[in-house]
């Protein structure tokens, strides 16, 4: 890799943890506590232009690849920090930019990319459908120059703190179709002048992801905010995937880095008969162990996030990152509960917090399981179980 790239790279994760030292774990802590926004991290994450840098920059962002945005999300992980609150606004626009009119692009990215306007709702999970998206209810039903919505999600996140809305419907009836993939189509809802009722109830979760039940009755949105043809919805949606992964396994490194710096310090810093925990085999090897599965996570997540930036087929490497990542920093994650005692379950030490945040990474956005399906399945040609 030429040498000024890596160095750049280095400059990103360099400036990312400046900025986290502003919000050192105390006010992570807080965050999690009292369940808020961590609304000034986000303003200073804006601010710094880094949710923005996926845009290309005749749209006013940075024009950088994934590989960048990762470094971003890891760094903040790293810090202790949780970009959850923020990061889908780095990567929903995608399906925009990948399939939105030029049209669509001029009037939403520029202002996407400044913050002034929020895109970070992506509304696709359906209490009745779960992980099988094609089976989605929630209508979408054309009636001259707009669509009625109507139907229930679950499981959304930031609904409250975003303006606009990545919305999937069902715009053919499923016993309709021949395809099973086709029927869904995508769309922009502009949640902060909305026709009809859209009613939005925070669901209480063990991580605050400020998610939310969402129904729609009536709700109203312009044929114009449809995203690319009708029917396509489906496929849209899965060309954002392989980023959504990719990102995710960044974060899940970030975890596991700070889970294994915070367990090998505290190992070799807490005595107990009279020795260093860390000199016991049972406490250092399996730290080694976890540091090891993290390290070869981050090769595959980089092997991943290299072929998605040359426009390569991905899906096998990032399905395999965020498999082997977040389960490798789930793996830190129990390491450092185990080395810390019953310290790890005091909330100023942030073990416990961290350990349910990289939790949620095997379950979403999407269940490991769904990953070793699409391997199975596509990648080994083994029969499909859905
Ligand atoms: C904090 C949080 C935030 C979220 N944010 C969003 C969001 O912003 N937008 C959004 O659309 N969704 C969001 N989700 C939803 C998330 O994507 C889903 O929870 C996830 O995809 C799994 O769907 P499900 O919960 O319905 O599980 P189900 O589909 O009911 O699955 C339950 C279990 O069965 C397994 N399973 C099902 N079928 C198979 C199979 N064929 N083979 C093997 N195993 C199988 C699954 O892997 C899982 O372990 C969020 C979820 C959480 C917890």
């Amino acid at each position: 890799m030429d040498s000024s790239v890596q160095e750049d790279r280095q400059a990103i994760r360099q400036a990312v943890r400046e900025l986290c030292k502003d919000f050192p774990s105390a006010y992570w802590r807080d965050i999690d506590k009292y369940e808020k926004y961590p609304q000034d991290f986000v303003n200073a994450l804006t601010a710094s232009e880094y949710l923005a840098v996926l845009i290309p920059e005749e749209y006013g962002g940075a024009g950088l690849g994934v590989t960048e945005a990762g470094i971003i999300l890891e760094e903040i992980n790293r810090s202790g920090g949780n970009p959850g609150a923020c990061h889908a606004q780095m990567y929903t626009m995608g399906t925009l930019l990948r399939h939105g009119s030029e049209e669509q692009k001029r009037r939403y990215l520029p202002a996407i990319a400044k913050g002034d306007l929020r895109l970070q709702a992506f509304a696709v999970t359906e209490p009745n459908a779960g992980s099988e998206t094609t089976r989605i209810e929630t209508r979408a039903v054309r009636k001259g120059d707009r669509y009625i919505v109507n139907g229930q999600k679950i499981f959304i996140s930031r609904a409250k703190q975003s303006d606009l809305m990545l919305l999937l419907a069902r715009t053919t009836p499923y016993d309709e179709l021949k395809d099973k993939t086709q029927g869904l189509s995508v769309f922009l809802v502009d949640m902060r002048n909305v026709k009809g009722n859209m009613q939005i109830d925070p669901l209480d979760m063990m991580v605050n992801h400020h998610t939310n039940t969402i129904f729609f009755e009536d709700v109203e949105v312009p044929v114009e905010n449809r995203i690319g043809e009708e029917g396509k919805g489906f496929r849209y949606i899965i060309d954002g995937w392989n980023v959504e992964r990719i990102l995710v396994a960044s974060e899940a490194i970030g975890d596991g880095r700070w889970f294994i710096d915070r367990a090998s310090s505290y190992a070799r810093d807490r005595v107990v008969f009279g020795r260093p925990i860390g000199a016991n085999q049972g406490i250092q090897f399996p730290i080694a162990q976890a540091y090891a599965r993290v390290e070869a996570a981050d090769l595959m997540r980089f092997d991943a996030a290299a072929k998605f930036d040359r426009k390569e087929k991905c899906g096998a490497e990032a399905n395999m990152a965020k498999l082997l990542a977040s389960e490798a920093s789930w793996e830190a994650a129990n390491v450092c509960l185990n080395t810390y005692g019953g310290y790890g379950f005091a909330r100023d030490y942030d073990v416990e917090r961290k350990f349910r945040e990289t939790r949620l990474l095997t379950v979403a956005p999407v269940s490991n399981n769904l990953g070793l399906a699409f391997l199975g399945q596509n990648v080994l040609g083994m029969p499909k179980s859905y």
